[in-house]
C-alpha cells in the first residue's frame, strides 16, 4: 500500500527559529504512523538546522527548489547535489517559481532530470492558470507541463516520483473561489492516464498524485478520499501548527476508517 503524503510548503515563511519551535510544536502533535509520510519544506536556510532537530520517523525534508547544474558560476543558486545529503524531496516548477521567476518549460525538465541524478524525488507541480482553465485547457496544459518535465525521464524513474496537481487559481484562495474535489479527481485521473500513455501501467499506478490549493483542516479529508490521490500539499494552513497537525489527523481518520471497513 502506498503512504499517504503529507507535505507542508512553508514558502517564503519563518526565519531558522521560527522554523525550529513549529517543528518543535508538530512533533508534539503529529505521531509516528507507518502509513503517513509528514514532508517539511522549510526555506533553504532551515534545512541544515531541521535535518539535525527532526525525528526522522515522523518527518521528512523537502527543499523548495534547487538550480539543476551541479556547480558553476551561478551566484545565489544551490544545487541539487548540494542538498543530497539533507532532503529526501525537492518540490519542483511550484507556480510560485512558473509564476514569479518566470521558470520555463525547459527549467522545470532540468531540474526533474537533476533531482533524479542526484537521488533526490521531485515533488513536480503542475496547474493551469484561471484564463487556461476558463478557456477549457485543463487537460492541455496538464499534458505540456507534464509531459516536457517527464521527458528525460525513464519509465523506472517515473515509477519514484511524485506529483502535485496544483490548480494556479486555487493556491492561497481560502475565501474566493475553491477547487471541487470532483473537479479534482478528474485531473488527478488525467495526470495517471497520461503517465499511462507515456510510461505505460505500472508507472500510473506507482507514481504518487497529490492534490494542493487552499487546502485546511476543513477540506483535507474530501481531498484526501479522492480515488487516486495519494495526499496533499499544503501552503498557507501548515504554517499554523492547529490546522497542519488536523490535517494530518484526518489522514490518520481516513486510514483508520478504511481498516475498519475492510474487517
Ligand atoms: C502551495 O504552496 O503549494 C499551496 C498549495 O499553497 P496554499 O495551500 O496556501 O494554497
Amino acid at each position: 500500500m502506498k503512504k499517504i503524503l503529507i507535505v507542508a510548503n512553508w514558502k517564503m515563511h519563518l526565519d531558522t527559529h521560527e522554523a525550529s519551535l513549529l517543528l518543535h510544536r508538530l512533533s508534539q502533535r503529529i505521531k509516528v504512523h507507518r502509513d503517513i509520510e509528514v514532508v517539511l519544506a522549510p526555506s533553504v536556510l532551515s534545512l541544515q538546522p531541521l535535518s539535525l532537530e527532526i525525528d526522522r520517523r515522523k518527518f521528512r525534508l523537502s527543499a523548495q527548489d534547487a538550480y539543476f547544474k551541479d556547480e558553476g558560476p551561478y551566484t545565489g543558486e544551490v544545487s541539487f547535489s548540494m542538498l543530497r545529503e539533507l532532503v529526501h524531496y525537492c518540490l519542483i516548477g511550484h507556480s510560485g517559481r512558473r509564476v514569479y521567476f518566470g521558470e520555463s518549460l525547459e527549467m522545470v525538465r532540468d531540474k526533474v532530470q537533476a533531482a533524479v541524478r542526484n537521488g533526490i524525488v521531485p515533488i513536480l507541480c503542475i496547474g493551469e492558470t484561471k484564463e487556461e482553465r476558463n478557456m477549457g485547457e485543463t487537460k492541455q496544459v496538464i499534458h505540456d507541463k507534464l509531459t516536457s518535465a517527464l521527458s528525460n525521464l525513464t519509465a523506472e524513474d517515473i515509477q519514484d516520483i511524485v506529483i502535485a496537481y496544483e490548480p494556479i487559481w486555487a493556491i492561497s484562495t481560502f475565501e474566493g473561489e475553491v477547487a471541487k474535489p470532483d473537479d479534482m479527481a478528474k485531473a488527478i485521473k488525467y495526470i495517471r492516464y497520461q503517465i499511462k500513455e507515456l510510461y505505460g501501467p505500472v508507472a500510473a499506478r506507482d507514481v504518487r498524485v497529490l492534490y494542493g490549493g487552499s487546502v485546511d483542516d476543513h477540506d483535507a479529508r474530501a481531498y484526501l478520499a479522492l480515488d487516486g490521490c495519494d495526499g496533499v500539499l499544503v501552503g498557507a494552513a501548515s504554517l499554523n501548527y492547529h490546522q497542519f497537525s488536523a490535517i494530518v489527523d484526518s489522514a490518520y481518520k481516513l486510514l483508520s476508517e478504511r481498516t475498519n471497513s475492510k474487517s
